[in-house]
């Protein structure tokens, strides 16, 4: 099944600056990829017009086969429940412990307290962050940080995963650790998408490639075209 489609999808910005330009693509369930491009390709955009930040001018976005320009108003939330997301500066909130931050997505749709702490404790053995659930995120390094915004993204279980440059303060090694977090993703029912300019690493991974060029989708690269490089 497709749990995402691009169809004809165009956006420009108010001022006219056109940030994407008839793209379309099909993301299937339990799928990993990439999308990159220079920096205003249209990577971000694209991004944002999944978790409905953004609308499309023209085209639609299919959500496991749901338009999403019918989904409005109360429904942007539930629709967000199913779309976790990643980004650069992981954006947790700084007074409050690692566990609260994680657990946070979960209080706001009502959950009950005692699988709240479940799926928050299990998701950190997941992680490798068993012991560092009472820490604040300012006393964690880097790496732990950007493993904690993944941990609140993935908590929820949504079907698709995007992350905007999820690696784009760390170091070689941190990317390599992150990236494989991500792609143990997919064999729990998640869908991975990532953007990011960095191409070496992207190579690296041997997933699918969606590549935009000043906002057009100039390529799509199988895994099986990157294996022959
Ligand atoms: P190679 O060095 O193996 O020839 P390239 O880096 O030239 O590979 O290109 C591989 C793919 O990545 C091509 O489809 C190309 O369009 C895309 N690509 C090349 N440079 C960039 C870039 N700066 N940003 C995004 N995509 C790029
Ligand atoms: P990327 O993530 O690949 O760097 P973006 O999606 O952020 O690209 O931006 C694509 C293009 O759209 C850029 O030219 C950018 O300046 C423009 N853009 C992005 N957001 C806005 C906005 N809110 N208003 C106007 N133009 C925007």
């Amino acid at each position: 099944m497709s749990v995402l489609r691009f169809d004809n999808v165009s956006k420009q910005y108010p001022g006219g600056h056109v940030a994407l330009s008839d793209v379309s693509f099909d993301v299937e369930a339990g799928e990993m990829l990439f999308v990159t491009g220079h920096s205003g390709a249209g990577k971000s955009t694209l991004l944002k017009l999944i978790h409905l930040s953004e609308r499309p001018s023209r085209g639609a976005v299919l959500f496991a086969e749901r338009n999403l320009m019918k989904v409005r108003g109360r429904r942007v939330a539930l629709h967000r429940r199913d779309v976790g997301v990643v980004f650069q500066d992981h954006r947790l909130l700084t007074d409050r412990s690692v566990f609260d931050n994680i657990a946070l997505p979960l209080i706001l749709r009502g959950m009950r307290r005692g699988e709240i702490g479940r799926r928050v404790r299990s998701v950190l053995e997941q992680l490798g962050l068993g012991e560092r659930e009472r820490a604040l995120p300012t006393q964690l390094s880097a790496g732990e940080q950007q493993r904690i915004g993944i941990a609140r993204a993935v908590v929820s279980e949504p079907r698709l995963l995007v992350a905007d440059e999820p690696t784009g303060n760390l170091d070689p090694t941190l990317s390599a650790e992150i990236m494989a977090l991500f792609a143990s993703l997919p064999e729990r029912g998640t869908s991975v998408l990532i953007a990011s300019h960095d191409l070496g690493l992207v190579k690296r991974m041997k997933k699918r490639v969606l590549v935009l060029d000043h906002g057009v989708l100039a390529d799509d690269i199988s895994p099986e075209d990157l294996a022959d490089e």
